[in-house]
């Protein structure tokens, strides 16, 4: 695949860059059974790649290997050409969680989430007019700005992955990671979001999503990854909408791909 704009310089070998995430041969248990097996991928920059897979089928676990939260019990992870577990650059990594509910109980402003994407720029010190500037633009990029000043208590489902996306903005993150992102947000919430992602990997930010969503992936992702303990599929998202990885993998003929609204 050559779709890059590259120039014939000397030079252009040297503009390979590392892949984001590459596992060669992993292998992962919680116990002696195996979770996943003989994993082996590499994301590179500007992917917008989407994990599917039925319920237990390892997804998370996939997720917490590549970003070292887990470490495989054979083969090997790297985040950025580090093995995983040792990769300490948290800005690089933007991470909306699952309906973001760890953010429930947080009596604080939007503001104040986003503010925190500059934490890993600036330590301890206090946010310069520049970072301020940049939380601020991360607001107005997923359509909060109106919302800045309220508490994120108070926010509908989908109001609060954006203002956990603009965090990830505001830390100038490489890597979108997210995980269900919109479990539990309504319907016509869930169309911008994705919206919003496209725009953000148009804009260059790589995007690794772990969908139950069929719908939403083979609209919007370039690349899928159909899991099941093993890779079933690992290509473009026309050519697994074609091929009959879903139903090997999710062990039904049911039509999982439309048909479910
Ligand atoms: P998915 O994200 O596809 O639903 P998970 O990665 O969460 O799948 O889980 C894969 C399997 O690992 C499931 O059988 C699940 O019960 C098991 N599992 C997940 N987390 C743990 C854990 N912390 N301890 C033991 N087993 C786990």
């Amino acid at each position: 695949m050559s779709t890059q704009p590259t120039t014939h310089s000397a030079t252009a070998s040297t503009e390979h860059s590392t892949p984001l995430i590459e596992l060669a041969g992993v292998d992962f248990g919680y116990t002696s059974t195996p979770v996943v097996e003989d994993i082996s991928l590499q994301i590179d920059a500007g992917e917008y790649a989407a994990v599917v897979g039925p319920n237990g089928s390892g997804k998370s676990t996939l997720m917490k290997l590549m970003l070292g939260l887990l470490r495989p019990d054979d083969g090997v992870a790297r985040l950025f050409g580090d093995p995983s577990h040792q990769f300490d650059d948290g800005s690089r990594i933007g991470y909306v969680a699952q309906h973001a509910s760890a953010s429930k109980e947080m009596p604080i402003t939007v503001r104040e989430v986003v503010k925190m994407g500059r934490f890993p720029h600036v330590g301890f010190g206090r946010l310069s007019r520049d970072d301020w500037e940049i939380v601020d633009r991360a607001l107005e990029t997923v359509g909060m700005g109106a919302f800045a000043s309220r508490r994120v208590t108070q926010l509908s489902g989908g109001q609060r992955q954006r203002a956990f996306i603009a965090r990830a903005l505001a830390s100038e993150a490489d890597l979108l990671v997210l995980d269900e992102p919109t479990v539990g947000v309504d319907m016509e919430s869930v169309e911008a979001f994705y919206d919003l992602l496209d725009a953000l990997n148009s804009n260059g930010i790589t995007v690794l999503l772990i969908e139950h969503d069929l719908g939403a992936v083979t609209e919007h992702a370039d690349r899928v990854i159909c899991l099941n303990r093993e890779i079933y599929f690992d290509g473009p998202a026309d050519a697994f909408v074609e091929s009959d990885a879903l139903a090997r993998a999710f062990g039904t003929t049911a039509n999982l791909l439309g048909g479910s609204r």
